[in-house]
C-alpha cells in the first residue's frame, strides 16, 4: 500500500489521453511523470521498496517503458539490468515465449545468458491492464531459471485483472497507484 498523498502526487504527475492508440482507451501516458523529478524519484523509490534490503540479482525491465523505470530501480537496488525486448531486437542468441495481447499473440525474447539459474529477479513496467505481457515475462524468466521475486508497476488497471493474474501465478505484485476502466 502507498499512502494517500504518494498516490495523489503519482496520479496528478500522469498525463491520460482519450482515444489513444484506439477509440474507447484511456491511454495513461508517463511521459510526464518521467519529466518531474521528484515525481520519478518517489516512483522509483517506492516501486521496490517492500524488497529493499533484499538481495535482488536483476531487475528485468519490459519494453520499452519498463526500460526507463526498470534501468533507474536496478541503479538504486544495485542490481543489473535485463530487456524483455520484442521479438527481432535482440543481437545475440535468444530465448522467446508468446504472450497474449488484447486482441492476438506476439512475441517476446531475452538473451539466453542474461539470467544465471537462481537468480533473483523483479520484473518492471509502467502499468498492468491484462496482466498478458507481465505473465509472458515471468514464464520466461522462470524458463530460463529465475527466482521471480515480485512484479512491479507504477499503474494498475484493476478492472481488468492483470495484477490479480499474476499473484495467480505466485508472485506478489505491487502497484503504486490504479485508475477505474481501461
Ligand atoms: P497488458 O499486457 O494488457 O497488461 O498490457 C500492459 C502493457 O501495455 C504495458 O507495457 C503498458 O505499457 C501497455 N498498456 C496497456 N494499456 C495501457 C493504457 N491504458 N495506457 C498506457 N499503456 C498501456
Amino acid at each position: 500500500m502507498t499512502s494517500p498523498v504518494l498516490e495523489f502526487d503519482l496520479k496528478a504527475a500522469i498525463r491520460t489521453i482519450p482515444d489513444y492508440p484506439k477509440p474507447g482507451i484511456l491511454f495513461r501516458d508517463i511521459t510526464t511523470l518521467l519529466g518531474d523529478a521528484r515525481a520519478f524519484r518517489r516512483a522509483v523509490d517506492e516501486l521496490v521498496h517492500p524488497w529493499a534490503g533484499q538481495k535482488i540479482d536483476k531487475v528485468a525491465g519490459i519494453e520499452a517503458r519498463g526500460f526507463i523505470l526498470g534501468g533507474a530501480v536496478a541503479h538504486q537496488v544495485s542490481a543489473g539490468f535485463i530487456p524483455i525486448r520484442k521479438k527481432g531486437k535482440l543481437p545475440h542468441k535468444r530465448v522467446s515465449i508468446a504472450y497474449s495481447l488484447e486482441y492476438g499473440l506476439d512475441e517476446m525474447e531475452i538473451h539466453e545468458d542474461a539470467v544465471v539459474r537462481g537468480e533473483r529477479v523483479i520484473v518492471v513496467d509502467d502499468l498492468i491492464a491484462t496482466g498478458g505481457t507481465a505473465e509472458g515475462a515471468v514464464k520466461l524468466l522462470r524458463q530460463m531459471g529465475a527466482e521471480v521475486l515480485a512484479a512491479c508497476f507504477i499503474v494498475d488497471l484493476p478492472d481488468l485483472g492483470g495484477a490479480d493474474k499474476i499473484r495467480k501465478l505466485d508472485v506478489p505484485v505491487r502497484t503504486l497507484i490504479s485508475f477505474e476502466g481501461h
